[in-house]
């Protein structure tokens, strides 16, 4: 068996991907990954796939340990991440049950470690913070689906109140989430390429009428539309090209090699 150049980050709800996948252990310099990587193959490429919010979804958005994850899978060979999740949409345009591939996010969580550097100048551009290769994998394999948006990020675990959630929709900002940040910028950091597929689930609580966003018809909308996503993701595997040298990771060679987020890390 090869090593995996490619993941999916699985969001809620989106706990497997793989037929019958082996299993690997990985411990990393943060800790271990939210759960052992699965590993199989789709689409004829070895692909690894990570849980986000570990089995049984034991880790809310704040407590994931997003460097362990993204660590764990590049130090199997990763180089190429699809990070489908589940989001409030903000705007008639984004209603549930859209798919939506974003162009752009706003970080708007606090306290999370949101970086690998530790010394020296490293700056990761970020100016376009998904990899337009995959976006177009992705946009490719899911026929109808949203071409670009903002996904505000939030801290979470609550739910948005009426007020922030219109502010958000003002900005023109067209979907809400909890855990995009800082998974896309830690991704940036190790040099791997790194896109989002959302999933509408509801519509948040300021652009709705009724009693505002609740869990359980989060879950159930994701449930309904998860089999969908899988699809579009197989497709999307196939789809993508095997990884080359571009921007998301080319920066890392302006980078003095002491101060490299990446530094430790083997790399084929
Ligand atoms: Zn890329």
């Amino acid at each position: 068996m090869s090593s995996p150049t490619l993941a999916v980050i699985g969001g809620s709800g989106f706990y497997s991907f793989l037929d019958e996948p082996r299993e690997v252990e990985v411990d990393t310099p943060y800790g271990a990954p939210s759960a052992p990587l699965a590993l199989g193959s789709v689409g004829g490429r070895e692909v690894a796939f990570l849980p986000r919010h570990g089995a049984g979804h034991a880790f809310p958005p704040h407590r994931i340990n997003y460097r362990a994850n993204l660590w764990a899978l590049a130090s199997l060979g990763v180089r190429q991440v699809l990070a489908p999740c589940a989001v409030g949409g903000l705007q008639e345009t984004t209603p549930p049950g859209a798919l939506v591939v974003p162009d752009q996010l706003v970080d708007r969580t606090s306290g999370r470690v949101q970086t690998f550097v530790e010394s020296g100048a490293a700056h990761a551009p970020f100016a376009d913070p998904y990899c337009p290769t995959l976006r177009s994998a992705l946009l490719d394999a899911a026929p109808g689906a949203v071409d670009g948006g903002t996904m505000v990020v939030i801290e979470g675990p609550r739910f948005s109140t009426r007020a922030e959630s219109r502010s958000y929709a003002a900005q023109g900002w067209s979907l809400v989430n909890m855990t995009g940040h800082p998974e896309a910028v830690l991704a940036r950091e190790l040099g791997l390429c790194y896109a989002t597929v959302a999933l509408v689930t509801d519509l948040d609580a300021g652009v709705e009428t009724g009693g505002g966003v609740d869990q359980a018809a989060v879950f159930a909308s994701f449930a309904a539309h998860l089999e969908r996503l899988k699809g579009v993701l197989a497709d999307a595997v196939a789809r993508a090209p095997l990884p080359a040298a571009d921007g998301c990771v080319a920066w890392l060679d302006a980078v003095d090699p002491r101060h490299r987020p990446d530094r430790g890390l083997t790399r084929d």
